[in-house]
């Protein structure tokens, strides 16, 4: 009864005024465009984080680095346990160190809090780098975090790096800007005399190992990674970020900026890449194997797509049959991840009818309204209400979200499968696609929802 009384709450919710533009239903007679990459309308209760979670997100990854939040204790909150990502050496990164700002610093200033933490780091564990995050309240009382990072740098000879990300700033697009700041002020901005035939890895944030499996793939076509950014990144690694031929970007929501600063200051031209699914996966892997190597690399890179597609053709298949038909909505952080995941529910036979980002920017959701059907639900920066509502309006089966997005699924009766931080197993590459078409049909077709 409470199921579906809360199923006949959402179809019936309204969108609030000011948002109606960042809401459409895909059609490709009429120009729908949606307006995107705005700051959140206040009082909508956007499941966007803050400005210092979206600068969190990237930096946090690198697993030898020390992540000083400087900030009420709170905002410290947002740890590892919440956006884990694996590492192969350090486990630095999974602490969480904060100032711990009470009313007393609010009113006479927290910068000597500020110095004695990093004077404490410094003694205890010796680091190579620190990065410094201004929360919310330090960009109200106006810290001068630069000048601490300054003195800092000076006192122990080590890299103090102040990252701008007061949470009221913008949105967390804004955080991932002053993330990639972040990692320009470590890079320094000198080019390379030196360049060496390898790739960096940006906008994968390595959460179940998919870093990995993509260095694999290039390795056994002969291609090397410089340096990942940020997942299972090293700081001695990220420093020679600069040697390499070409910057391939995962996540370009997140660094595509720093791909063209990059691009500007190191020479290193730059590709949008995509490891979700068979059909970007396989597209990605000859679009660097072209790039970057000779004809040989390119017939390794063909053959790895033969035997790895053949190993997995007969599991597919099983799951094909078994989610024809079903209907599919997306809520992720990045355009590219939503793009993506309407071809892999497509291969899948799946419809994909309510599709939204966080972050999305107007060339994704152009995309996104070319490969899906007319009627789709296309929404930026979404709210609870309206991924309810469409989700029931359009007889959702499953959502495919993140953290905060499971609960509004499963209080639905609608199956979840999370895409970020919270899984545990790789959904990139040619077993992440299993591993995905396993979830999704053990989800969709659990015998719990005919309890529902
Ligand atoms: S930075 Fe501001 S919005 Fe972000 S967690 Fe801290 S207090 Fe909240």
């Amino acid at each position: 009864m409470e199921n579906i009384q809360l199923r006949l709450e959402a179809e019936k919710a309204e969108i609030i005024e000011d948002r109606r533009e960042f809401v459409c239903y895909n059609s490709k007679n009429k120009n729908s465009k949606i307006r995107c990459e705005e700051n959140s309308v206040s009082g909508a209760v956007s499941q966007r984080a803050c400005v210092y979670c979206g600068a969190r997100v990237v930096l946090n990854p690198i697993t030898d680095a020390f992540h000083l939040i400087h900030g009420p204790i709170g905002c410290a909150a947002y740890t590892w346990d919440l956006r884990g990502s694996l590492s192969s050496g350090s486990e630095l990164f999974r602490n969480s160190f904060s100032t711990d700002l009470s009313e007393t610093d609010v009113i006479f200033g927290g910068e000597k809090k500020l110095r004695e933490a990093v004077d404490e780091i410094v003694k205890k564990f010796h680091p190579k780098v620190i990065f410094i995050y201004a929360t919310c309240i330090v960009g109200v009382i106006g810290d001068d975090i630069d000048a601490v990072c300054r003195s800092a740098e000076e006192k122990y000879g080590i890299r103090v790096i102040p990252v701008k990300s007061p949470g009221f700033s913008g949105n967390k697009s804004t955080g991932y800007r002053a993330a990639c700041n972040a990692i320009l002020k470590l890079i320094g901005d000198k080019k390379s005399d030196k360049k060496v035939s390898g790739i960096n890895y940006l906008g994968d944030f390595n959460l179940a190992g998919e870093v990995w499996v993509v260095e694999n793939y290039l390795k056994r076509i002969g291609i090397d990674i410089v340096s990942k950014l940020t997942g299972d990144g090293k700081v001695d690694e990220i420093v020679k970020a600069p040697e390499a031929k070409l910057n391939i970007v995962q996540c370009a929501g997140s660094m595509g900026y720093l791909a063209k600063q990059m691009e500007e200051l190191y020479d290193i031209p730059f590709i949008k890449t995509s490891f979700v699914g068979l059909e970007d996966t396989e597209n990605s892997l000859l679009q660097v194997a072209n790039i970057v190597g000779d004809e040989e690399t390119v017939e390794r890179a063909r053959e790895l797509i033969k035997a790895e597609s053949e190993k997995i053709q007969p599991e597919l298949d099983y799951y094909r049959g078994r989610l024809k038909g079903k209907k599919a909505a997306i809520y992720v952080g990045g355009g590219y991840k939503a793009i993506s995941l309407i071809k892999q529910f497509r291969d899948l036979g799946m419809e994909t009818v309510m599709v939204g980002t966080q972050t999305g920017k107007p060339e994704d959701y152009e995309i996104i309204r070319q490969i899906t059907k007319d009627g789709t639900v296309i929404l930026d920066d979404a709210n609870p209400y309206e991924l309810e509502k469409f989700m029931v309006e359009k007889g959702a089966d499953v959502l495919v979200g993140g953290v905060k997005e499971r609960p509004l699924a499963y209080k639905l009766g609608v199956a979840f499968c999370d895409h970020n931080h919270e899984r545990k197993h790789i959904l990139g590459g040619f077993q992440g696609a299993i591993n995905f078409a396993k979830e999704i049909d053990l989800t969709v077709n659990s015998p719990v929802w005919d309890y529902v």
